[in-house]
């Protein structure tokens, strides 16, 4: 048994080879840079105007209107002292600018421009430059491409990146009493269900599974289902079958099967039976079967695998402390990821904590961690995984 602090650092620990591959920019979102970037030029590259309005030469609150420059010209305008020209966001402006004024603060008579207001140096000019100079770093290696990355990366020109591999996974669910939702339950059967939770959380945080295996509880099935599951994937998530039960074939058909174990059984609530092997550069967690015990392993250990293996300078769910709505003791006598919601900057511990009860958590948004004996009191400080 391990604590959760060692479960972690040992995932964290986990020496790793990185693999990369070149993406489009349009495919790229949520993969780690594989290099660091650098800006190959000023950012914006020439001085331009922040508004719609009029370019000024000199300042005075009355001038000569001599032309204008459009978003995209390339072609130089000249001004002379006291002289304006209509000018548009973005458009570059020309040579001798002192500053721009905003359209709305003008007002024009046949070709005299006049200002409500005394422009001030500089006004409303983007500055050569002034967000990136040519050869500065744009991203350390590892950085996780957002959106704004995206856009970011595009403005300088990139129409591919390098980026790092995202692993391929595998989900296995083990469990006779298992029907495939759709199909007739006999008594005493239910339904498939952490596989959904499991497909949905990996495509949540943008990775994807290659296969979905059902096994039996028999020994020689569940080897057979690990080997040749592991023969297509990077990482194998198996769920159930890794309990002590009669039933649970899941530890042995993985030492058979070559994987060596890095820890099984996590001093928590819930997901005590949490496994975690290694064979080669292939991973594999065994979560226990009960629903919200699979998830909250999921959430808690396997996405910072995942994301480790994808080279992410920052691996985990983020984590907050918000004020509880209430008082709250941790009676479990462990450690404790409690399904929790997370709303208007406070936290509320939600009733049914039960390793089986998949409602509570469908309904919040957090994990909520507790040590084992905890006593908090309404306004303490409470740490949460935010999971949705
Ligand atoms: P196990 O870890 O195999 O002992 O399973 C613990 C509990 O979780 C049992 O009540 C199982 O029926 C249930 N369970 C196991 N796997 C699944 C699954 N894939 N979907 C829904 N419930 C499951
Ligand atoms: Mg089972």
């Amino acid at each position: 048994m391990v604590t959760i602090e060692e479960a972690l650092r040992i995932i964290a620990d986990q020496k790793i080879n990185l693999k990369s591959e070149t993406k489009p920019l349009e495919d790229a979102l949520g993969y780690a840079l594989a290099n660091k970037a650098v800006s190959p030029f000023d950012v914006p590259e020439f001085d331009n105007s922040a508004m719609d309005g009029y370019a000024l030469c000199g300042l005075y609150q009355q001038y000569k209107l001599v032309g204008e420059v459009a978003a995209g010209d390339s072609e130089a305008v000249l001004m002379n002292d006291g002289e304006a020209v209509r000018i548009f966001t973005g458009a570059k402006v020309p040579k001798n600018t002192s500053a721009v004024m905003m359209q709305e603060k003008t007002s024009v008579e046949a070709s005299t421009l006049f200002l409500d207001e005394m422009p001030k140096a500089g006004q409303n000019v983007r500055k050569k430059g002034g967000q990136l100079t040519k050869g500065q770093e744009v991203f350390e290696q590892g950085h996780i491409l957002n959106p704004p990355s995206l856009a970011l990366m595009g403005s300088l020109g990139f129409e591919q990146l390098e980026v790092f591999l995202k692993p391929q996974v595998n989900i296995i669910t083990t469990g006779n009493e298992l029907v495939k939702p759709g199909q007739p339950k006999l008594e005493g059967q239910i339904y498939e269900s952490n596989s959904y939770a499991i497909a949905g959380a990996l495509q949540q945080f943008g990775f994807k599974h290659h296969q979905k295996i059902q096994i039996q509880d028999d020994f020689e099935a569940t080897k057979a289902g690990i080997k040749a599951a592991l023969e297509s994937c990077d990482v194998l998530i198996i769920s159930g079958g890794i309990s002590v039960g009669d039933y649970d074939f899941v530890k042995q058909s993985l030492e058979k099967n070559g994987v060596k174990e890095l820890f099984y059984k996590v001093f928590q609530k819930p997901g005590k039976p949490l496994y975690f092997g290694r064979k080669d550069n292939k991973f594999v967690f065994a979560l226990p079967g009960n629903p919200a015990s699979s998830l909250t392993c999921f959430y808690v250990y396997v996405l910072s695998l995942l994301q480790k293996l994808s080279g992410y300078r920052r691996a985990g769910l983020p984590t907050y402390q918000f004020p509880i709505k209430h008082g709250y003791e941790n009676r479990f006598g462990r450690p404790s990821f409690l399904k929790a919601f997370v709303s208007e900057g406070n936290v509320a511990v939600l009733d049914g904590q039960g390793s089986s009860m998949i409602q509570s958590m469908a309904k919040g948004n957090a994990l909520a961690f507790v040590d084992d004996g905890e006593k908090l009191n309404e306004g303490d400080l409470l740490t949460c995984k935010l999971i949705s």
